[in-house]
């Protein structure tokens, strides 16, 4: 196995996440296997217990981990199934090395950071090569930035690894920012070879420099950096601010033979040229799309980017799949309740209540969810926007007036969404949640039947506590609610749907998850198209 370690430095947010999975598409398309994993050097054991606002959304994996949403990344970008071995924290690695030192695995030794955390990451890489001997290329992104003292542990297993395997099959590739600084009018070099200095302090000469850069990258800075980090011209990269869509970053990085220059320095270089067609395509259907349309996403975490980011990814796969740009409105919750769903979203094609915790604006949410079916307006509600849905249609049409969740209202007289009984008691945080991919049940004839292309059986990933609560569900079905899927094992409510609307679906699992560029989830196609014909009939 070859391997690509890809470190950050100057400034967090340079797009190393997507550097890397941009090298992983290229390398895919040229025909190699390939696997992509992040380590990041914080302590919490997985950011599952993190508020999106440190730490943007939690991407979750099949297998149930919680995990860095450069982890979405990396399966949009390539066609990866990741697991909870791709996601390695600081926090893991110093639980496993206490919990060996407590059962006396360490045979009397003084633990210490050096050889036993570093040999801890090292054997982590390891074992992710040995459960998977097909992939030609596992490519690591180290998050943090190099200096930063919480990471060095990392780096310091990187090298030894690289020594132990062998140099040859090691790609080190530095992302650093070329700032412009307007005054002067020019693009500076100086933080891009203080930070390559930094690493190679610690003992590692980056083969590659990936520079971010607002301009292009003239060759008179591209000589001064190669000459002053210690690499040939060709390997200095210019990562440009892309124009569109981050789905232009692989075409970017290509332009200076990224793909190339990592298959020649690891021996791969037998491989074609990749072939970019299906991808060049995709780009071009998001950024010269014949329609538009316009849909809300009503939440809690709006003003921050990165909080519903596989949401607003899937929208623009979906959006491509139709030829059509998903102007998405980002609407605080809250703002609805003060105003009203009419002036907040009176003018939207679509409205999508996202996943949350907490009980802030939840009202506002369940307005929406109103408003939508009302005014036939497409709906679509993941995880919590399917439990808001719920909510909203037996406080609705079905007359139970304080009908709520009991994670909002414990004592209400209608929890129509409730804790399952081994979800009651669980006091810890972490890893509790019913989380991961699961199999469902569809049934014949419904909308989501149809949307699944006639599927009976569909595996959806998950993340909550909460559940729809069978006790209401005759109640509920009497009064037109139909429920469309549920889970194959415990026969809990996977899907709920309105005949009788242009599009009014909510899932308890979250779609976003498992959308990629040219495979559009199902339910998000069938919503931004539900959501098309609207703004094409010009209600
Ligand atoms: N808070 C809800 C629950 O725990 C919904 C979770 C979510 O939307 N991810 O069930």
């Amino acid at each position: 196995m070859k391997y690509i370690f890809v470190t950050g430095g100057v400034v967090s947010s340079l797009g190393k996440g997507l550097a890397a999975a941009s090298i992983g598409t290229l390398l895919e398309h040229r025909g190699l296997k390939v696997l992509m994993q992040k380590f990041d050097p914080y302590l919490n054991v997985d950011p599952g217990t993190m508020s999106p606002f440190q730490h943007g959304e939690v991407f979750v994996t099949d297998d149930g981990a919680e995990t860095d949403l450069d982890l979405g990344h990396y399966e949009r970008f390539t066609s990866g199934v990741l697991s909870r071995m791709n996601n390695l924290t600081s926090g893991q690695v110093f639980d496993s090395v206490i919990k060996k030192e407590r059962k006396g695995e360490y045979l009397g030794k003084t633990v210490q950071f050096i050889p036993h955390v570093t040999d801890e990451i090292k054997s982590r890489i390891h074992t992710v090569s040995e459960n998977n001997p097909e992939v030609d290329v596992l490519i690591t992104e180290i998050g943090g930035t190099v200096g930063d003292m919480e990471g060095l542990l990392f780096i310091e297993a990187l090298r030894q690894f690289a020594l132990e395997v062998g140099k040859e099959n090691v790609c080190f590739i530095h992302v650093t920012l070329l700032p412009f600084i307007k005054a002067a009018g020019e693009v500076k070099t100086k933080p891009t070879q203080q930070s390559v200095a930094k690493l190679r302090e610690l003992g590692i000469q980056p083969d590659i420099i990936i520079c971010r850069t607002e301009a292009d990258l003239d060759e008179d800075n591209r000589k001064k950096i190669a000459m002053f980090c210690n690499v040939e011209k060709k390997n200095v990269v210019a990562f440009r601010d892309v124009d569109h869509t981050i789905y232009e970053c692989p075409l970017d990085l290509r332009r200076d033979k990224i793909d190339r220059l990592v298959v020649d320095r690891l021996g791969l270089g037998a491989t074609p040229p990749p072939a970019l067609d299906d991808w060049e395509h995709f780009v071009r259907r998001v950024i010269h799309p014949k329609h538009k349309v316009t849909i809300a996403v009503a939440g809690k975490y709006i003003e921050l980017q990165d909080a519903y980011k596989s949401i607003y990814e899937s929208l623009i796969h979906a959006g491509a799949h139709h030829d059509t740009k998903v102007n998405i409105v980002r609407v605080e919750a809250e703002a609805i309740e003060d105003h009203g769903a009419k002036a907040v979203i009176g003018d939207v094609d679509g409205i999508l209540v996202p996943g949350g915790f907490g009980d802030r604006g939840i009202e506002g949410k369940i307005l929406a969810a109103q408003y939508a079916r009302e005014n036939d307006i497409p709906y679509f509600g993941i995880c919590l926007g399917m439990q808001i849905a719920t909510i909203e249609f037996a406080r609705n049409v079905c007359d139970m007036r304080d009908a709520n969740s009991t994670e909002f209202n414990k004592l209400t007289f209608y929890p129509v969404i409730c804790l399952q009984e081994e979800q009651k008691g669980i006091d810890d945080m972490g890893a509790t949640m019913r989380l991961g991919s699961c199999e469902s049940i569809v049934f014949a004839g419904t909308r989501a039947s149809d949307l699944y292309g006639g599927a009976d059986r569909i595996h959806e990933r998950h993340r909550h506590r909460y559940e729809f609560n069978s006790d209401f569900q005759d109640k509920l079905q009497e009064m037109g609610l139909v429920i469309s899927s549920v889970s194959a094992k415990e026969g809990l409510v996977e899907i709920i749907e309105l005949p009788n609307h242009s599009f009014y679906v909510g899932a308890q699992f979250h779609p976003e998850f498992q959308s990629k560029p040219n495979h559009p989830h199902p339910l998000f196609a069938g919503f931004v198209k539900a959501s098309l014909d609207r703004s094409m009939a010009g209600v």
